[in-house]
Formats: structure tokens, C-alpha cells, sequence
């Protein structure tokens, strides 16, 4: 395979003798550049603008998106092949830039203080009014967050100042990536840019440990031992096993993820009486209370729009939510999986 990389001048890509523009669309390589303060820029404003920039952390590559930005967050679904919305960890440089975003607890200060930046995610409650896109949620009321430990990873987050969405920069159901080669070869040009940093070097993802809940759980044991969160806390930390669970588990795991308090019918062409209707594409002529997910029927859209529309659906006036048929291709798998959880019996 061969990349296009080389040095970045205006809007344009100078590989050898020839000039690429990488605005026109005519490219289909990826865009893999070693990173430096021109990557850097170009990176940051990427990110700015909704686009997907792969970028080394010390645990494995990230794909990453900007967080407030549902399509953008969309995207990277899309560019994965995820068949599932699994909530996604949010990247920042700082604590403190997570300050808007969750509910901080005396024991994710503690962990935040003595292990951040490094291979550990928090998962906190979302705070109230949180801008954070719901999407990176998967429609829960909580927010993995955490501060990777690599120069590329932190000078990326700072300089594009919002906070990152970056699940493993890998397609669905692959290994993850610890080398810029890796993300080419498996995403290819569904990623915008690839920064090279070199080889991760913990190579493995991090640790996640769930602190919305009452008793810490480790939900995935990863790049930061578990001995080492048990010597902050003082404490033995239990580690979640599908198999004998002990506490709610990973969402991500879970049968019914959000599901709202009304009813949810799905592949309905028309509301009945007294239902809300969540359309998807041009043909919906109805009245009463109705949103659509993507009136030109574009399922990254209608990924985008998911959750929050089916919470501004989720109201007790109306006795349930009647849902259009959504295409299976593309994300729209992954819409109907979440669809059908929302209208799994409990
Ligand atoms: P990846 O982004 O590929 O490293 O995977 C992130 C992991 O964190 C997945 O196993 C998710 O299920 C888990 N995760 C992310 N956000 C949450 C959350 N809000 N609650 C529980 N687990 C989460
Ligand atoms: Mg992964």
C-alpha cells in the first residue's frame, strides 16, 4: 500500500512532483502525514470542521471526532462499521476541561489526580445541560472521559480546544491499532487525516472503571493495572465478568440500553392516534407530533439525530412512539439495533 505522505502546503498535499488537492475529493488514499505543527494545524482544523483525524495515544490509535458535534460523532460509527452505537470515551488535555460535562466524585478525583494522564477512562454521570453530543453516551446518562498520556494525543487536544470523542481507530470486529500503518490499512480513506506518532507504546486500550454507580467496577481491565487503582483507592476494586455479573454492567453490553418510558413501535408508515411519529425520509404527511430523523433519508444523519430525538419523543402526553422503517446499510444497522432495545419488552 502506498500513502500519500509528505508536508502540507496551504491547501494542498505535495507528494513527489505532483500537487493533490485534498479538498476536491479526488483523493482515495488515506492522508497520513508524521506529525509535526503543520499536521498538527491541519489536524486541529479538521477536527473543528466535523472531520475524523486518526492520532496516536499510549494505548492504541484513536479515531477521533469532535464531541459536541453529533455528525461529526456520527461519522465515526459510520467509518468503523460499528453494527451497535457502544458509547464512546471523551479526550481532553485537561481535568478541568471535564468540569461541563460529568458529576465529579471524591474517588474519580482521586484517580483522576494520581493517574491521569495515562491508560484509565472514568465513567461519571453526565452532568445536567451537558453539551456533549448524546450520541457519545449511546443515549445513557453517563460519559467515559480520560486524558491520554502521549505529546501527539495532548498537543492535538489542545490545539483543536473541544473535547474528542476517539474509539479505537480500527473497523468493526478488527484488532485494534497501534501503528499509523495499521489505521490505514483498515480504515483507508474513511479517515480524513492520520497523524503519525509512531508505535503506541502500551499498545493495549485502557482500563475502564464505572464510578456512577455506588461501588467502583472495573468494566474493562486494559493498560493500567489494576493493582495500581487499588493502591490509590485503598481498596480491593471488583472486575466485572459477563458471565457473573456483579453490578450493572458496560451499557455497551447490555440488553435494553436506553430504552424510553413510552412504548416504541417500530417499522410503522403512520402513527396511530395518540402516538408521536419518528419519521425517516421525504414522504411523511401526517399531523400531530412528528420528527424526522433525516428527511432526505440519509442514515449518518438519522444516526446523528437518534437519541435526541427519541427524547424529545419520550413524553407522557403521548402513548408511545410509532418509528418509520429505517434501511438496513450503513448505520442504519446500527439505528435498528438500538431501535429494536428501545422497543424490547420490559
Ligand atoms: P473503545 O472506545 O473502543 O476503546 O471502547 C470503549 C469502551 O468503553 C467500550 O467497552 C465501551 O462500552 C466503554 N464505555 C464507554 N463509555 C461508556 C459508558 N458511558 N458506560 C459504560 N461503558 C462505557
Ligand atoms: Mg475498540
Amino acid at each position: 500500500m502506498c500513502y500519500i505522505y509528505h508536508r502540507v502546503l496551504r491547501d494542498a498535499i505535495v507528494c513527489s512532483e505532483a500537487v493533490f488537492p485534498f479538498h476536491s475529493g479526488v483523493l482515495t488514499l488515506p492522508l497520513l502525514l508524521p506529525f509535526d505543527d503543520a499536521s498538527l494545524t491541519l489536524g486541529a482544523s479538521l477536527l473543528r470542521e466535523g472531520k475524523l483525524v486518526a492520532f496516536p495515544t499510549e494505548t492504541v490509535y484513536g479515531l477521533g471526532a469532535d464531541a459536541t458535534n453529533d455528525r461529526a460523532v456520527a461519522s465515526i460509527y459510520a467509518a468503523k462499521g460499528r453494527p451497535s452505537f457502544n458509547p464512546l470515551i471523551v479526550h481532553a488535555a485537561d481535568k478541568k476541561d471535564f468540569d461541563p460535562f460529568v458529576v465529579w466524585n471524591d474517588t474519580a478525583c482521586a484517580l483522576a489526580r494520581a493517574l491521569w494522564p495515562g491508560p484509565i477512562t472514568l465513567i461519571l454521570k453526565r452532568k445536567e445541560g451537558c453539551p456533549l453530543s448524546l450520541l457519545v453516551s449511546a443515549g445513557l446518562d453517563t460519559v467515559a472521559i480520560r486524558i491520554p498520556n502521549h505529546p501527539v494525543a495532548l498537543a492535538l487536544l489542545r490545539k483543536t480546544g473541544r473535547p474528542i470523542a476517539a474509539p479505537s481507530a480500527n473497523a468493526s470486529g478488527f484488532l485494534s491499532p497501534t501503528t499509523a500503518a495499521h489505521v490505514a490499512a483498515s480504515l483507508g480513506d474513511k479517515v480524513d487525516l492520520i497523524l503519525d506518532g509512531g508505535a503506541c507504546p502500551v499498545g493495549l486500550e485502557s482500563t475502564v472503571i464505572n464510578l456512577a454507580t455506588s461501588t467502583p467496577v472495573i468494566l474493562r481491565p486494559g493498560g493500567l493495572p489494576l493493582e495500581k487503582i487499588e493502591a490509590v483507592l485503598g481498596t480491593p476494586v471488583p472486575v466485572f465478568h459477563a458471565e457473573a455479573p456483579l453490578s450493572p454492567p458496560s451499557p455497551g453490553m447490555l440488553a435494553s440500553h436506553y430504552a424510553p418510558h413510552i412504548p416504541v413501535r417500530l417499522n410503522a408508515e403512520q402513527p396511530e392516534k395518540g402516538e408521536a411519529f419518528l419519521a425517516f425520509g421525504p414522504q411523511h404527511p401526517c399531523s400531530g407530533p412528528v420528527l424526522n430523523l433525516s428527511p432526505s433519508g440519509d442514515v449518518v444523519e438519522a444516526a446523528a439525530n437518534l437519541f435526541a430525538m427519541l427524547h424529545r419523543l419520550d413524553r407522557p402526553e403521548h402513548i408511545g412512539i410509532a418509528v418509520s422503517p429505517i434501511p438496513n446499510e450503513g448505520l442504519g444497522l446500527a439505528i435498528n439495533d438500538r431501535l429494536r432495545r428501545a422497543a424490547a419488552a420490559r
